[in-house]
């Protein structure tokens, strides 16, 4: 089966570990740079961007998921893992960075205080007709997108909600709460499809 790690730094971990595991993945819980190098893929949960920032520091992580974005590894991360890839942050706490990867902007805490958390119907075409509940909650808003990077979906007023560029898909609400799971298989098809590609072909 497939192995894709969760990053265990901060979050809502067991969520997206759960929803992983349903789809048959092998997951492994990763805070340290070898089990960083035993997967396939990662995803970056919710959680507190500025804290996942600090703690992945901390562990000695910055770098080594640096390298793996750059190298190609596919990223799935929701929320403040959307701002863990997004490559500038407005209204970061002070000292905060990102991993970076997605050419996108975006602005952390942008639907405000007094609406904390709402759930929306969203289109998101490439995933099909079926529309994706999405949970928000305190989460960021993609406010540009660069040339490399793709929307995949956006509110009715038109703040951007989640992008794609490359092995990269980065959402501002949480699939793994409202137990949508087309992100994650799309996620899982590109570990699996690069896992292939890997593979020396024999003649
Ligand atoms: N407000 C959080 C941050 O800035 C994100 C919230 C979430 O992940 N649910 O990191």
């Amino acid at each position: 089966s497939t192995r894709v790690g969760v990053l265990a730094l901060q979050g809502d971990v067991r969520e997206h570990a759960a929803l992983l595991t349903g789809l048959g993945a092998d997951v492994v819980l990763v805070r340290r740079p070898d089990e960083l190098s035993s997967v396939g893929g990662l995803v970056i949960p919710g959680g507190e961007s500025s804290v996942i920032d600090k703690l992945s520091r901390i562990f000695g992580m910055q770098q080594p998921i640096r390298d793996a974005i750059a190298a190609g590894m596919p990223v799935l991360g929701t929320c403040a893992g959307l701002i863990m890839l997004a490559d500038d942050i407005v209204d970061a706490i002070d000292g905060q960075e990102s991993f970076g990867g997605l050419d996108v902007v975006v602005r952390r805490n942008a639907f405000g205080r007094q609406v904390e958390s709402f759930e929306a119907e969203l289109d998101v075409p490439a995933l099909g007709v079926e529309p994706v509940s999405a949970a928000f909650i305190r989460g960021p808003v993609v406010e540009s997108v660069g040339p490399r990077a793709q929307v995949l979906a956006a509110l009715p007023d038109g703040r951007v909600v989640a992008v794609e560029q490359g092995e990269l898909l980065g959402l501002s609400f949480h699939p793994e709460i409202t137990g949508e799971k087309r992100f994650h298989e799309r996620f899982l098809a590109r570990v699996e499809a690069r896992r292939r590609a890997m593979v020396t072909p024999r003649v």
